[in-house]
């Protein structure tokens, strides 16, 4: 092994932060078909010189491309991280807002757990979701006992 890789530091793209780019970048591609810097910038609440930064850490990692006029476009991996992590969310907004939690609490606590639970964790919320979805009469139960 060559002496570069084993100095290199870890991948940015293993971080809390650059999974929210990614997040941010899918959601816009979905949205508008583009992701612009001025609009992740905006929507992530950070300096447009920052955003730029971990732009050109995570092209360079090969998650995603970025041309100065163009956008932002993501690679097939960048994709696979921004969705998943996108998937992550809705279904954790749904199953805690079903229950009437406040939408502050519920995207402070997700903000965070979208970044920490395994897939078969996820499979098991996903199910109780959509039996939830399904059921009235359980979600009122369990509604219920939060009182
Ligand atoms: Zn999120």
């Amino acid at each position: 092994m060559p002496a570069a890789t084993k100095v290199r530091s870890p991948a940015v793209t293993q971080t809390r932060a650059a999974e929210d780019y990614l997040e941010q970048i899918h959601n816009l591609i979905e949205a508008k078909g583009y992701a612009r810097v001025v609009d992740i910038a905006q929507n992530l609440s950070i300096s447009q010189a920052s955003v730029t930064n971990m732009i050109q850490k995570l092209d360079a990692e090969g998650y995603l491309v970025y041309e100065r006029y163009r956008g932002v476009i993501l690679t097939e991996s960048g994709r696979r991280v921004g969705k998943a992590i996108a998937k992550r969310h809705d279904i954790l907004t749904r199953l805690l807002t079903s229950f009437g939690i406040d939408k502050d609490t519920v995207h402070k606590d997700v903000e965070g757990m979208e970044h920490h639970i395994s897939k078969s964790t996820l499979k098991v919320l996903t199910l109780i979701l959509e039996e939830l979805e399904g059921n009235a009469e359980l979600l009122k139960r369990l509604k219920k006992k939060m009182e």
